[in-house]
């Protein structure tokens, strides 16, 4: 079959898959025993755990009552029938416990360590709310509690050697709340990675300049600037730079005394102007160029020096949707940790569409439940790979593999959202990295 000169996908070359080249580039690029900074828990949010980190303390730390009530010594009761007790004392959360006298129950409230021989607790709404003002009145407990009601065991959250964190995991808001739990202060976290960026062509400009004829502005840059910020990196502005073979390997030799990735948008395809693929080539390492995905089939994985360079689509709905499927994963790794598989899941396809064989391409859609709570997907009406607005529209992607060659309505579909991107590393590895299972 003759090849059309509109299929940009038809010119030279094997495509590659992209769980292929990111697995091989995850390889190239790992890091492992990168040192850690010990932070406070105020600046451990988002970062990564260096190290394992065990817990050395009991949560709770001593058995207590989980309502407010009256604690009981469960061989008190009588089975089967109303047993009358008369109180003895009253516990509440910070006194130093007491022990319960045989045949008593004691007054106690939510987060009260239980009275040693205390073993149940009997809830307000159990007992009818009784008068409890008189220290000695006597409780009716009914039939039908289980020994060890309502009593919070110590340990039952965290136990003395629990882990608290894995090496490599993203440290969240509850991460911070159960480090706090046992008493930890700081943290060993893996360094924030250092991204180079820059956007390439002649006709870019930044807002605020007066645009020329075929001039455009440079939304890329700001749009991965904010990406590389969601995603933990500290990102160093490199400004745009002219299609100048020269300039750009001056700039790429200075990015890479300093970052830990250069992350650069177009120039990476075959047209004469796509000066970042040759330059790389010429002075560094390309693993990787085209790969079988659309939108951002141009796609450059390499290296100038030792530094990683990440070389994104110049169109700008590519390069955001690249940086979510490739750049990302790929800084887990740099990072230190593994190759992380996005978390997806099935939704009902409510559009046509029909693609091309061996290649993944990922549809924007966006997902919202129908009146029976089932998530439906909806296909942004345009496709092109400058469509930014497909990306704004869109909460999120669903890749249709190579062999899928077209989809009807109703059909099923892989379904995931951008901001689940960011979580991924605290999810599932594609290379059985810590966190599998
Ligand atoms: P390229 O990959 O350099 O061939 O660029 C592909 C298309 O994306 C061209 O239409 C460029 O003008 C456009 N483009 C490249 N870089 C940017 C950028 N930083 N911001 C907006 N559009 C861009
Ligand atoms: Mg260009």
């Amino acid at each position: 079959m003759a090849q059309l000169r509109d299929d940009c996908f038809a010119f030279g070359g094997r495509l590659i898959p992209l769980d292929d080249a990111l697995s091989q580039a995850g390889l190239q690029f790992r890091r492992e025993n990168r040192p850690g900074d010990s932070v406070g828990l105020y600046d451990a949010l988002d970062r990564l755990a260096s190290h394992k980190v065990e817990s050395t303390e009991a949560v709770p730390p001593h058995p207590n009552s989980a309502v407010d009530g009256y604690a009981v010594r469960f061989a008190d009761l009588h089975p089967g029938e109303v047993t009358t007790l008369p109180t003895d004392g009253y516990a509440a959360a910070g006194d130093r416990p007491e022990p319960l006298p045989l045949g008593h129950a004691r007054r106690i409230l939510t987060g009260a360590v239980l009275p040693p021989g205390a073993d149940t607790v009997f809830m307000d709404e159990d007992v009818g709310f009784p008068d409890t003002a008189a220290n000695g009145a006597a409780v009716e407990l009914p039939p039908g509690l289980k020994v060890g009601a309502n009593a919070r065991a110590a340990g039952e959250d965290i136990g003395v050697g629990d882990t608290l964190l894995q090496p490599g995991q993203r440290i969240g808001p509850a991460d911070i709340g159960r480090l706090a739990s046992v008493g930890l202060q700081s943290v060993a976290v893996l360094p924030r990675l250092r991204v180079a960026l820059f956007s390439t062509g002649n006709e870019i400009r930044d807002p605020g300049q007066a645009l020329g004829p075929g001039q455009v502005y440079d939304s890329n840059r700001h749009a991965l600037a904010g990406l590389l910020e969601r995603a933990g990196a500290v990102v160093s502005d490199l400004g745009i730079l002219p299609d100048d073979p020269d300039r750009l390997e001056t700039a790429l030799f200075t990015a890479s005394g300093t970052a830990d990735l250069i992350l650069t948008s177009g120039g990476v395809s075959a047209g004469d102007h796509d000066i970042v693929r040759r330059v790389l080539e010429r002075r560094g390492e390309i693993l990787f160029w085209r790969l079988a995905v659309k939108p951002g089939r141009p796609l450059a994985l390499g290296r100038f020096g030792d530094t990683p360079v990440i070389g994104l689509p110049g169109n700008p709905a590519a390069a955001v949707m690249m940086f979510h499927v490739a750049a990302l994963p790929l800084l887990r790794v740099l990072e230190g940790g593994s190759l992380p598989r996005p978390l997806s899941v099935p939704v009902v396809l409510d559009f046509a569409h029909r693609k091309k064989p061996e290649r993944i391409e990922y549809v924007r859609v966006r997902v919202a439940p129908d009146a029976q709570g089932q998530l439906r997907a909806e296909k942004f009406p345009r496709e092109g790979a400058g469509i930014l607005s497909s990306i704004t529209w869109a909460t999120g992607y669903v890749a249709l593999e190579s062999d899928r060659l077209s989809v009807e309505p109703g059909e099923t579909g892989q379904y995931t959202a951008f901001d689940w991107t960011f979580s991924a590393g605290r999810l599932k590895h594609l290379d059985g990295g810590p966190h599998d299972g």
